[in-house]
Parts: C-alpha cells; sequence; structure tokens
C-alpha cells in the first residue's frame, strides 16, 4: 500500500518522488491529482500505466504561476483575462503551445495545444517547490470514479504508486471546466467545477458548446498520424522504409531501413511510451513514405501504444491520399 502522508508534512517527501519521475497522487481544489513531472515522458508514461489508461489522451499540465504558464502556452488576450480572474482554480484552457514548450508529447498527446491549469492548494505548493509544470488526471483507476479523499486513491491505486498526500476531502470534488481559446473564440470542451455562467459573465461572450471531450476521436486520430503510411506488426523490413523498433531484436531487413529508431532497445514499456510521438515525428520527417514498426506487446502500457499506433496507421479522412 502507498504511504499516506498529512499535507503539512509532506511538501518535501513528495517533491522527492516527483524529482525521481515518480507518480504522486496530491488534492487539488478539484479531486485528488495523479501528479508527474509533465517534462518528463517516463514520468507521464506512469501515471498512465498506474491508471491502467487503455488511451494515451492529453493531460492537463499544472502550472504554479502565470509566469510559469507563459512558458508553455501563447495566450491571446482573453485567456490572459480568464486567468486572471479565475487561477488559482478550478478553470482549464486549451492554449496554442508556446515555441520550445517543455512539456513532454506524451502529455500533450501530440498536439499542438496544451491544457493549462494552475491548481489552488497543495498540488500548487509542490510545483512551486518542484520549479516544474505537473501533469495530473484524476487519481482513480481509469473508468472508475474520481477520487476526492485519500482513502479513496489509497482504494483504487494503492498498491501502484509510492505516495498519497492527504489533504482531506477536496472541496470543489468535481473535475476543472476546460474551455479552450483560439483568438476570439472560446469552447466549453468539458463542463466542471467553474460554472459556465461565470467565465462567460467575465468574458463578455457566450461560450460555444455542444463540442464534448477532447476533440471528436476521428479528429484526434488524424491529429497523430504522421505523413507516411504506417505499416504494423512487420517481420520483414522492405527497402525504402523506416523503422521505428522495439526491443533487442531486430525484424529482418532491418539494414536496408532508411532510418532506425527504437522505442525502447531494452524492451521497457514505459520507456516506449516516452519515446512513441517523438519517435515518429522524427522518423516521419525523413524521406520514407512508409514507417515499419515492429510488434509491441500488448500487455501494461503496450495496450495504450498498440491504440495509439493503430490510430496513427488508419486510413486518412482524406481518403488514404497523402496529407
Ligand atoms: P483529466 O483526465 O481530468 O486530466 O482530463 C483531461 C482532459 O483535458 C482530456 O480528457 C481532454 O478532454 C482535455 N484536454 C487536455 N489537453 C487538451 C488539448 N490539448 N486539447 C483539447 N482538450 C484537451
Ligand atoms: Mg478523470
Amino acid at each position: 500500500m502507498a504511504r499516506i502522508l498529512q499535507q503539512d508534512d509532506a511538501l518535501e517527501a513528495a517533491c522527492r518522488h516527483l524529482a525521481a519521475g515518480e507518480a504522486v497522487a496530491m488534492p487539488t481544489e478539484t479531486v485528488y491529482g495523479l501528479a508527474a513531472d509533465a517534462t518528463n515522458g517516463e514520468a507521464v508514461a506512469r501515471i498512465f500505466e498506474a491508471k491502467g489508461r487503455p488511451r494515451f489522451n492529453p493531460l492537463i499540465a499544472h502550472v504554479a504561476d502565470m509566469e510559469m504558464a507563459r512558458r508553455f502556452a501563447v495566450f491571446p488576450p482573453l485567456a490572459e483575462r480568464l486567468a486572471g480572474a479565475f487561477w488559482p482554480g478550478p478553470l482549464t484552457l486549451v492554449l496554442p503551445q508556446a515555441e520550445g514548450s517543455a512539456i513532454h508529447p506524451l502529455a500533450t498527446a501530440g498536439l499542438d495545444t496544451v491544457a493549462l491549469r494552475c491548481p489552488r492548494g497543495f498540488a500548487r505548493q509542490a510545483i512551486a517547490r518542484l520549479g516544474r509544470p505537473l501533469a495530473a488526471p484524476s487519481a482513480n483507476v481509469s473508468g472508475r470514479i474520481s477520487a476526492t479523499t485519500a482513502e479513496a486513491v489509497q482504494a483504487q491505486l494503492g498498491t501502484r504508486i509510492p505516495l498519497i498526500v492527504d489533504g482531506g476531502p477536496t472541496p470543489v470534488g468535481l473535475e476543472s471546466t476546460i474551455v479552450k481559446v483560439a483568438g476570439e473564440t472560446l469552447t466549453l470542451l468539458r463542463p466542471g467545477g467553474l460554472a459556465a455562467e461565470e467565465i462567460e459573465r467575465v468574458a463578455g461572450r457566450a461560450l460555444v458548446r455542444g463540442t464534448t471531450g477532447v476533440e471528436a476521436p476521428g479528429m484526434l486520430a488524424s491529429h497523430y498520424a504522421p505523413s507516411a503510411r504506417l505499416r504494423l506488426n512487420v517481420a520483414q523490413v522492405e527497402p525504402g522504409e523506416a523503422l521505428l523498433a522495439f526491443g533487442p531484436r531486430r525484424a529482418r531487413g532491418a539494414e536496408t531501413a532508411v532510418k532506425v529508431l527504437n522505442l525502447s532497445p531494452a524492451g521497457d514499456l514505459r520507456e516506449a511510451a516516452a519515446n512513441l510521438f517523438g519517435h515518429l515525428a522524427a522518423l516521419d520527417l525523413g524521406a520514407a513514405a512508409v514507417i515499419a514498426v515492429e510488434p509491441v506487446p500488448a500487455s501494461g502500457l503496450g495496450e495504450a501504444i498498440n491504440d495509439r499506433l493503430a490510430r496513427a496507421a488508419a486510413p486518412r479522412d482524406t481518403g488514404g491520399e497523402k496529407l
């Protein structure tokens, strides 16, 4: 079972685990979050692993203040105003990523936008102390109810994480409200702990509604798709193909590949998850029209890796033409 520390005594221990790339459960004002360094791909992979998430959906990166937020996102005037009014608090803003943003692509699911929030309470202290943003989805097993007490976290994730910070029951108890800001357009992506009307009052305009979740799954799939075609589970590499490898043994013909990148030479799924988006993007920059992909085991994080690869390999909305 995880160690539980009261929040007044937990800052140093929590930051030690986080700096070591581990995931720590901690209170925010909304629900308990399962937090890890958002700039460290393996740390982010640990979140998916502990939650047993079958998919790498984008996570919210939590920041300590506006100064930190500006390192990762571009704030149009409307976003500036909303953050000024509601941060710290239960409002997440989806914004264009800033040039040179250090948020790991596993945390943004490879999108060119980033979801940012400045939380209240212990989580904010930990972020400020660490000096880095924390990716933190709700601290529950995937598909189960969000945890609003340390005991609830222990019951779901206790065997999978080293530390739970106990701050008592969370005051809001609902996840944050997510608003996407694109220039002057505000879209409500998820209703949550801050009422839409309050946001509209401060923004002086209506929120566009009707979209739920991240994006339509089809749209999301095309975000993940490289422009090269993917060939999955290959045993034989054809001449001229690039190769996305996994583990210590190579597919036949690997020596003819124009470029080879290995997700994890040791066959470690956590390392592979952390490398997935970056390696795909790097191979896609090369000249190869086809990226051959070696089999990745389906267990543990492998399920999410295979899900993501299958989406990247899916025919495009353009009828399969190269985009
Ligand atoms: P949670 O699992 O509670 O952290 O929720 C994270 C949610 O934030 C995801 O399910 C998405 O709906 C949303 N989200 C995060 N990043 C983005 C993004 N870049 N664009 C759109 N939605 C996002
Ligand atoms: Mg959740």
